[in-house]
């Protein structure tokens, strides 16, 4: 296979400085995208600066991503930089959405591991820290998993329903009710970083990627402040990433329903044929049916076109090879 090679010529990811073999406690970097967060970014900062105080034994960063935020989450991301050495923010020139964000996070973080999570407390930053312990235990890649969740009715179900249609159809093991909340060796996030996919769906990318994977459960909290930034829109978006990117099911599913109703003509013409011949006297009366079935079969074909016309739609995104981001400014980055 070429694969080796295809990703060194198709790809350009940013040069990154690791921590390496220098010496000092090793270092962990928090990946935090961040989108309109103003009321509740300071808070959280304050809460996870707290709760790493618990394991002094690591050097650590903050490396929080702007994604393009209208509102003043920038300037209190500047002046949590200007209070604390430890802290990066990556501003994007417009909003990338927060797959992307994640993907600028971790090409930008340093540390022997990379802890990619949430602003808005709904993964409590507690969690982090049992994340670093099982990562100290050996674990490459320490996924955190819902034991129970404070959303609303709505996305708890459609949530739980998603993963579990996921899980029945793409050609890995994704975990179900597991996000972006979790922790990278740094070998592991090397690797993640080479997938450039602009379709992105993290979670299926890790789980493709195999490494030694651990789980810690946790119960996920309501939002601090603000609303969701997930509306349904981006939220499909995600899910229909999940599926073309990990399974071509849907594909396969057109070939099935493309039989069932060859099937069915076929059934429909003997039947035709037969009443012809051996009833002469009866006429198949049947506009209505005629109709039923002409739209029931158009209706099933613009279907299809459209299962296609997104696998399209992504090969030509592929295929015209932009930068998965643009960054504006780098703010708190003294290493030059
Ligand atoms: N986010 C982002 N860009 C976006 C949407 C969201 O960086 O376009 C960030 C957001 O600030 C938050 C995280 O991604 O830290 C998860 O978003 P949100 O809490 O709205 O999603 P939910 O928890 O409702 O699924
Ligand atoms: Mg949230």
């Amino acid at each position: 296979m070429s694969e080796g090679v295809r990703h060194e010529v198709a790809v350009s990811v940013p040069k990154q400085q690791t921590s390496g073999e220098s010496e000092g406690p090793p270092l962990v970097s928090y990946v935090l995208p961040v989108y309109n967060e103003v009321d509740g970014i300071r808070r959280f900062h304050e809460e996870l600066a707290a709760a790493v105080r618990e394991r002094p034994e690591f050097g650590y960063e903050f490396v929080y991503v702007n994604d393009g935020s209208a509102d003043g989450s920038l300037r209190v991301l500047e002046d949590l930089a200007k209070n604390d050495p430890r802290v990066r923010v990556i501003d994007f020139a417009r909003n990338f959405g927060h797959q992307i964000a994640i993907t600028a996070g971790l090409d930008h973080a340093t540390g022997d591991a990379v802890i990619v999570m949430d602003t808005d407390l709904q993964d409590p930053p507690k969690v982090s820290l049992e994340m670093l312990d099982t990562w100290q235990d050996g674990a490459e890649v320490v996924s955190a998993r819902r034991r129970s969740r404070r959303d609303g009715r709505v996305k708890r179900a459609t949530a739980h329903g998603y993963y579990r249609l996921l899980k029945r159809c793409a050609e890995v093991e994704i975990p179900v009710d597991t996000g972006d909340f979790r922790l990278l060796d740094r070998r592991a996030a090397d690797q993640l970083r080479r997938y450039r996919e602009r379709s992105r769906f993290i979670r299926g990318m890790v789980a493709t990627m195999g490494f030694q994977q651990q789980e810690v459960l946790f119960d996920r909290d309501e939002r601090a402040a603000g609303e969701t930034k997930y509306p349904m829109r981006k939220m499909l978006r995600l899910a229909a990433d999940g599926v073309t990117g990990f399974s071509t099911a849907p594909l396969k599913l057109i070939t099935r329903m493309g039989f069932v109703s060859l099937t069915l003509a076929v059934v429909g013409i003997v039947y035709a044929v037969a009443l012809r011949l051996f009833f002469p006297e009866v006429t198949v009366s049947g506009w209505t049916m005629l109709m039923v079935v002409l739209l029931f079969l158009g209706g099933l074909q613009m279907l299809s076109l459209g299962v296609i016309g997104s696998y399209v739609g992504r090969i030509y995104q592929e295929v015209q090879q932009r930068p998965l981001y643009v960054v504006r400014d780098v703010i708190g980055d003294d290493r030059g």
